[in-house]
């Protein structure tokens, strides 16, 4: 396997055919990795985090459950995940959001570092919304939706089985904010030997 680390702020991409692992590690802990999926044949079916918490049940996902697409069908599944608390229901940080709430004007945030480190693959950046939050602490209190600061510790990893053939882009999430306990790091991606990693730095 090949781990490639991803600097603070920063997106990568690569592709995984069905079968293949990869890990997401939260290098120093309380990092957000925010993580979207494509199908290699048709990228225009993509993960869905609605649809997946429409097929599971549950807005909250880890070991042994699957992640969906546009068009119901697996896609990504966790084998395991050294956490446990990862986030189905906000979109990406991104250049507004990141000046509107975190006071961080003309920043790249997840949407546009994900963009961009996908976007050798042929992936249309209109269609890099939907994220799986990894290790992104959200609540729900009375319709109300709050974010945590995350309980990842050093070292905390998921691992992801590709369920079919798909291009996945994995960024270390931008906001100074909760959503990071207040400060921004590293994540390392773990795949397999002899994939290509593209990168936006
Ligand atoms: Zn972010």
């Amino acid at each position: 396997m090949l781990e490639r680390r991803i600097p603070e702020k920063r997106g990568a991409a690569f592709e995984v055919t069905a079968g293949e692992t990869f890990d997401v590690t939260d290098v120093a802990g309380q990092q957000v990795a925010d993580l979207v999926a494509f199908a290699a044949e048709d990228p225009t079916e993509r993960l869905s985090t609605k649809y997946t918490y429409r097929r599971s049940g549950r807005v909250s996902v880890t070991t042994d459950d699957t992640l969906y697409t546009t068009e119901g069908d697996p896609i990504l599944t966790i084998t395991a995940d050294d956490c446990g608390d990862h986030d189905l229901l906000y979109g990406p940080c991104n250049e507004w959001i990141l000046a509107d709430y975190y006071d961080q004007p003309e920043a790249n945030g997840c949407r546009e570092n994900l963009s961009e480190a996908i976007a050798p693959l042929g992936v249309d950046p209109a269609l890099v919304l939907e994220t799986l939050n990894i290790f992104m602490r959200a609540t729900v209190t009375d319709g109300r939706i709050d974010i945590r600061e995350p309980q990842s510790a050093p070292g905390d990893t998921v691992r992801f089985r590709a369920d079919r053939d798909c291009y996945v882009a994995v960024s270390a999430c931008a906001g100074e904010s909760t959503v990071n306990a207040g400060d921004t790091g590293p994540i390392d991606v773990t795949v397999p030997d002899g994939t290509d990693v593209h990168t936006n730095w």
